[in-house]
């Protein structure tokens, strides 16, 4: 039933505007260049429009260069959107009241537990690694055949939001479908190359700039990115991606958060747990934000001090309800 909906929606429409969340990721980029091109082989008109630019490591993609970041003119004809690995409408910044503005429908394809179904069609997959995961069961589902730039991508967003196939969202069903894509051609060997070992010098010192401020509290391991480290080490904002990440090897932390400092001094914070019963998904709600429950987050005008103390609290309360339900 509801294959058969986005396929009438697919169907129905002839032009689209596809769109994903602020701060993209590989499982961003990768569904929406995979979408498009698929749109695009079935002859339809495709404006990749984002909140914010590609970062630096998915330029290997061949069509990156299809995302933009600019409103379309007045004069565009969109029929339809489709929202993709967006949890909630403030993720893509101005493109939902542009979107709503016009009357223009929303398919809503994600995988996150916090969606808000703010979607015409909400196809929201909760057990897959990966919206680039639900994209490969929605072209299966729909009998459509993919080319191996499609494959690529795909497997894109799914190395990167399994984290190399580590995390926990890493199921059974996404080592089959990865190995379609292998059999599609795709090179897993390769495409992690392009992912995680080109990076440049600047974010290298910009990471070590980071894991120097670590501290743990209460198993929790905090570490934070100031705009001062952007500068003195040359490296883009957008390079601190997935620094999280090394800060979780720590053998005795159950769960680790990681505060950005923006240029207008709003407070990106990561949140990953380590520790199946602590969901951060719970945590990020209360601030305001979601994700999933290994790894969630939210954004404030709050001081990091500030933030720390009440991130200390809620995970303390979120351990006493779950030690109480036992
Ligand atoms: P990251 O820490 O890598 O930015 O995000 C981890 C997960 O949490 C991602 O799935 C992302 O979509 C979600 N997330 C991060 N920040 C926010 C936020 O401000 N609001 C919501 N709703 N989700 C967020
Ligand atoms: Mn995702």
């Amino acid at each position: 039933m509801l294959f058969q909906d986005i396929n009438n929606f697919i169907n129905e429409n002839q032009s689209f505007l596809i769109t994903s969340h602020i701060e993209p990721d590989g499982d961003a980029i990768g569904s929406e260049l995979s979408m498009a091109i698929q749109l695009e082989k079935m002859s339809k008109r495709v404006f990749i429009i984002n909140p914010e630019p590609v970062p630096k490591r998915y330029r290997f993609l061949r069509r990156w260069k299809d995302i933009e970041i600019k409103k379309p003119r007045q004069n565009i004809r969109i029929d339809a959107s489709i929202f993709l690995d967006v949890g909630n409408t403030k993720r893509v910044s101005w493109i939902f009241d542009f979107v709503k503005k016009k009357g223009i429908p929303i398919l809503n394809i994600d995988h996150h537990v916090s969606n808000s179904l703010y979607g015409d069609i909400n196809y929201v997959d909760k057990e897959a690694s990966s919206t680039s995961e639900c994209i490969f069961d929605i072209f299966k589902a729909l009998g459509i055949k993919l080319n191996g730039e499609i494959c690529e991508c795909i497997a894109t967003g799914i190395i990167t939001d399994t984290g190399r196939f580590s995390f926990k969202n890493t199921s059974e069903k996404t080592f089959r479908v990865c190995a379609e894509l292998s059999c599609c051609g795709v090179d897993f060997s390769s495409l992690s190359n392009y992912i995680y070992n080109k990076r440049s010098i600047e974010s290298i010192r910009l990471l070590s700039f980071v894991l120097s401020t670590i501290k743990v509290i209460e198993g929790i391991a905090f570490v934070q990115l100031t705009q001062r480290m952007i500068k003195e080490s040359g490296a883009g904002e957008e390079e601190s991606e997935g620094f999280v990440n090394y800060v979780l090897a720590i053998g005795d932390i159950k769960s680790a958060v990681f505060f950005r400092e923006k240029s207008n001094g709003e407070i990106r914070v990561s949140l990953r747990s380590k520790d199946e019963t602590i969901n951060v998904n719970r945590i990020a709600s209360i601030f305001n934000g979601g994700g999933h429950s290994q790894a969630a987050g939210f954004r404030s005008f709050k001081s990091m001090k500030e933030l720390e103390l009440e991130i200390l609290i809620a995970f303390q309360n979120i351990e006493t309800k779950r030690d109480c339900s036992y």
